[in-house]
């Protein structure tokens, strides 16, 4: 069964691994990539708070199958759960602070273990400091050994992105999202389609943007030149429109595993 396989022989494109369902607690993952040739294996999508890395990790999901491994999402869940964790993550959370590194990695040693990761990931705000970055790089989890992550910057001009997070509007009626200057309601701050009032998310606002951006610059930006030391490293305007950026993306991830390939099923059952 592809629960049980090991990791190598899942990344190797194993067709047991490639082609079963997975289901992994709650969810559900496909292992098939949806165009046939090409994994993009262990994924970082990197960038600034709102250059879109959800949006485009969930393309990649839907594309290739392979789960979305969002830090801020798992650490959200232990304090739903109120796990000792999640208690831990709570204020530090609120007040935009960076969860300490050593937490954090065990949280994520376990999720790279589960099975619907054998076949690749997109992780999504992590690494998110030097030190995740080169302890990612050096750990080798109990269900076998990673291929090397590559990491994709989406870059985005930050005035750009203040308006793209600040003119957030959403319906609290049906979800739809606006946004103020890019794509405004027809009538001001009422929902098209049930005419509630819109609200804005308490994080939108420019006093918290400066503050996340504070936290990026300081802490996550180094992690830039530890990927483009290694060459696993490529960085695409974020600009566009979402299938110009996912098309950006896909390249570059091609680029990336023609010089970066996952192991082959020999190279790779060898080390394990
Ligand atoms: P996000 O949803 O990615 O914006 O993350 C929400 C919050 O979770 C962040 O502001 C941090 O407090 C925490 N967090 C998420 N990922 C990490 C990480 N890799 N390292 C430390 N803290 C994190």
């Amino acid at each position: 069964m592809t629960a049980s396989l090991p990791r190598a022989a899942a990344f190797a494109g194993d067709e047991v691994g490639r082609h079963d369902t997975l289901n992994s607690n709650s969810a559900t993952y496909t292992t098939a990539p949806a165009d046939g040739s090409f994994l993009p294996g262990p994924v970082l999508l990197f960038g600034a708070p709102g250059v879109g890395k959800g949006t485009q990790a969930q393309i990649l999901v839907s594309r290739f199958g392979i789960p979305q491994i969002s830090t801020g999402d798992l650490l959200r869940q232990h304090r739903r759960n109120h796990t000792e964790l999640g208690m831990i993550a709570d204020g530090l959370m609120r007040q935009g602070q960076l969860v300490p590194d050593d937490l954090v990695n065990k949280m994520v040693a376990v999720r790279l273990c589960e099975p619907d990761a054998a076949a690749g990931y997109i992780l999504d705000g992590f690494p998110r400091t030097l030190a995740q970055a080169e302890w990612l790089d050096t750990f080798t989890p109990e269900c076998g050994p990673l291929p090397p992550t590559v990491a994709v910057e989406i870059r985005v001009d930050e005035t750009l992105l203040l308006r793209r997070i600040t003119g957030r509007r959403t319906c609290p009626g049906c979800n739809r999202i606006y946004n103020i200057y890019f794509n405004p309601p027809q009538r001001y701050e009422l929902c098209d389609d049930d005419q509630t009032k819109l609200v804005q998310r308490a994080d939108d606002t420019e006093e918290a943007f400066l503050k996340r951006m504070e936290v990026y610059r300081a802490q996550t930006m180094p992690v830039v030149p530890h990927y483009q030391g290694t060459g696993r490293f490529r960085s695409v305007e974020g600009g566009g429109s979402v299938d110009a950026v996912a098309a950006a993306i896909l390249e570059a991830l091609r680029e990336l595993r023609t010089e970066f390939p996952v192991p082959s099923l020999t190279s790779a059952s060898g080390v394990r």
